[in-house]
C-alpha cells in the first residue's frame, strides 16, 4: 500500500510514508538528491541523503524525469526560508530512508513540466497519455470527474433512474449524418450509431419509468469545429407528466448547484437565469445563444440564459425542404395543428428552450407530442413519404398506441459545458482522447485499414 501525497499534509513531522509516483523535477546538489514527486494528488519534495538511505543510495545517479519511483521516507518540516505558501506541501518534505526505481522512462517527447502547448495538437494527441499528466490537463480531468459525479448525484437525489440505451442503433434523419456500423448476419444491412438516446428515451416513458438520465455518447458524423466533435457525451434527460416551465426550474436549479460544488470561485451573474424569447434574442443580440456576459474577457463571469419559443419549423436552404429546428419530436401549440395540416409551417412556435451559456449553447430539450396522429401530421408536414414514416419511426408511431404519457426533456452538450468552466476554447482540452480537428485519432492511428477478411465478413468491398 501507498500513502498519497495529499495526505501527507494531515501527518505529523517524523511518520513514516511510503510514496509511488513519478520524478516530476529531478535535481543533484553534490552528493544530495531533491525528487519533486508527482502522483495523481500532488506533488511533493524528496531529500534524498545518502547517509540517511538504507536502499537506493546507490541509483541517486540513475534517476531522471519521468521515472516511477518508490519512496519510504519520514516527514519533515521544512526550513522557515524554504517553505512555499502557494503548495499543498509546501511546509513540509520528505527525507527518504529508500528509493526503488519502479520503472524508466525515455525522455518524452514534450516536457511534462512545462506548458503542454509548446507541443503542437498532433504530437500531444500521439501522446495523450503524456499530455494528459500536465497539470493544467489533469485539472481538466479532475474537473470533468467531479461535474459528472455531481449531476448523477443531483439526479439520483430527484429518484431519477439511469438507464443505458443502444449504441447500435438505427439510421433515421435526425439531422447529422449518421456513422454506420455493417452488419455481419445481414448482408447488406447497417446498424447505426445514435445521434442521441432521443426515441430510446421516449419509449423509456412509454415503458412508465416516469424519470430518466443517462451520461451517454453521441455520434455526429460532422466536421469538426472547436466545440464540435464527432463523438461527445450528453447528460440526458427525459421526464413524464411536465410542463416546460417544470424542466426549465428542474435544470436550472442542478445547474446552480453544480457549480456551486464544483467550481465555487465562478460567479453566476443572475439568478434565476434571464429568459428571453427566440425573436428577442435575434433582434436584440442577433443571436439565439447570445453572450450576456458583462465582462467578456473574465473567465470567472458565468451568464446563463434560456431562450425560448423557438420556430418549430425552418427551411433549409440547402436541402430546399422544411425541417424541425430542434427535432420533429418537439411538442407545438395545438392551436398551430391546422396550419401543420395545411403546410403553413412558418410561424409555428416549439415547446422548444435552450440553455446557453457565455454565448454557446450547452442544453437544449423540449417538451413532446405524444399524439401519434400528430406526430404523424407532423412527418407528413415535413415531406416524408408514408412508407418513409413507417419505416423510419413507425416503432415509435406503434409505441404511442399504447398509453404515452405526456413528456418532455432535454440534454446538456456536457463537452461544452466542461470547456466553458475550464476556460479553455476547445473541447478538446476538457476530453481524454478526443479526436483532431480532421477527425483522426494520433494515438491509436484510426480510422485505419482493415483486412480483407474482415471487409469479407461483412459482405463488403471497397470501391478502387
Ligand atoms: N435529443 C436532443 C438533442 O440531442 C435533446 C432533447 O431534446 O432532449 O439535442
Amino acid at each position: 500500500m501507498k500513502n498519497y501525497i495529499k495526505e501527507t499534509v494531515d501527518l505529523k513531522a517524523g511518520a513514516e510514508v511510503i510514496l509511488k509516483g513519478w520524478v516530476h523535477v529531478y535535481r543533484r546538489m553534490g552528493k544530495l538528491g531533491f525528487i519533486d514527486l508527482r502522483d495523481s494528488t500532488g506533488i511533493i519534495q524528496v531529500v534524498c541523503v545518502p547517509d540517511e538511505m538504507t536502499q537506493g543510495a546507490d541509483i541517486l545517479d540513475d534517476v531522471r524525469s519521468e521515472f516511477v519511483v518508490s519512496i519510504k521516507g519520514v516527514i519533515q518540516e521544512r526550513g522557515v526560508k524554504q517553505q512555499r505558501e502557494d503548495q499543498l506541501t509546501g511546509k513540509i518534505e520528505i527525507l527518504a530512508k529508500e528509493l526503488e526505481i519502479l520503472s524508466e522512462s525515455e525522455t518524452p517527447p514534450f516536457e511534462i513540466v512545462n506548458e503542454e502547448r509548446q507541443a503542437n495538437e498532433e504530437l500531444r494527441l500521439k501522446y495523450r497519455y503524456l499530455d494528459l499528466r500536465h497539470e493544467r490537463m489533469a485539472k481538466n480531468m479532475n474537473l470533468r470527474h467531479q461535474v459528472i459525479k455531481n449531476f448523477r448525484e443531483q439526479f439520483y437525489a430527484l429518484d431519477f433512474k439511469e438507464i443505458e440505451t443502444p449504441y447500435l442503433s438505427k439510421s433515421t434523419p435526425e439531422g447529422a449524418r449518421d456513422f454506420l456500423v455493417p452488419s455481419r448476419n445481414y448482408p447488406g444491412k447497417f446498424y447505426a450509431l445514435p445521434q442521441s438516446p432521443q426515441q430510446y428515451k421516449q419509449m423509456l416513458m412509454v415503458a412508465g419509468l416516469e424519470k430518466y438520465f443517462q451520461v451517454v455518447r453521441c455520434f455526429r458524423d460532422e466536421d469538426q469545429r472547436g466545440d464540435r466533435q464527432a463523438e461527445f457525451t450528453q447528460i440526458d434527460v427525459e421526464r413524464s407528466f411536465v410542463d416546460q416551465e417544470e424542466i426549465i426550474n428542474m435544470l436550472e436549479a442542478i445547474m446552480i448547484k453544480m457549480v456551486e460544488v464544483v467550481a465555487p470561485d465562478k460567479k453566476i451573474m443572475s439568478v434565476p437565469f434571464p429568459r428571453l424569447t427566440y425573436k428577442e434574442a435575434m433582434e436584440k443580440y442577433q443571436s439565439d445563444k447570445p453572450d450576456l456576459r458583462k465582462n467578456k474577457e473574465d473567465k470567472d463571469e458565468l451568464a446563463f440564459a434560456w431562450v425560448v419559443d423557438f420556430p418549430m419549423f425552418e427551411y433549409k436552404e440547402g436541402d430546399e425542404r422544411w425541417g424541425a429546428v430542434h427535432h420533429p419530436f418537439t411538442a407545438f401549440d395545438q392551436a398551430d395543428l391546422a396550419k401543420v395540416e395545411a403546410g403553413d409551417l412558418g410561424e409555428i412556435k416549439a415547446k422548444q428552450y435552450d440553455l446557453v451559456l457565455n454565448g454557446s449553447e450547452i442544453a437544449g430539450g423540449s417538451i413532446r407530442t405524444h399524439s401519434a396522429e400528430i406526430l404523424a401530421k407532423v412527418f407528413k408536414a415535413l415531406g416524408h413519404s408514408e412508407e418513409e414514416v413507417q419505416s423510419q419511426f413507425g416503432h415509435l408511431l406503434e409505441a404511442f398506441k399504447y398509453g404515452v404519457p405526456p413528456h418532455g426533456g432535454i440534454a446538456i452538450g456536457l463537452d461544452r459545458l466542461l470547456m466553458i468552466l475550464a476556460g479553455e476554447d476547445s473541447i478538446r482540452e476538457v476530453m481524454a482522447f478526443p479526436k483532431t480537428s480532421d477527425n483522426r485519432d494520433p494515438l491509436m492511428d484510426s480510422p485505419s485499414d482493415v483486412s480483407k477478411a474482415q471487409l469479407d465478413e461483412l459482405h463488403l468491398s471497397l470501391k478502387k
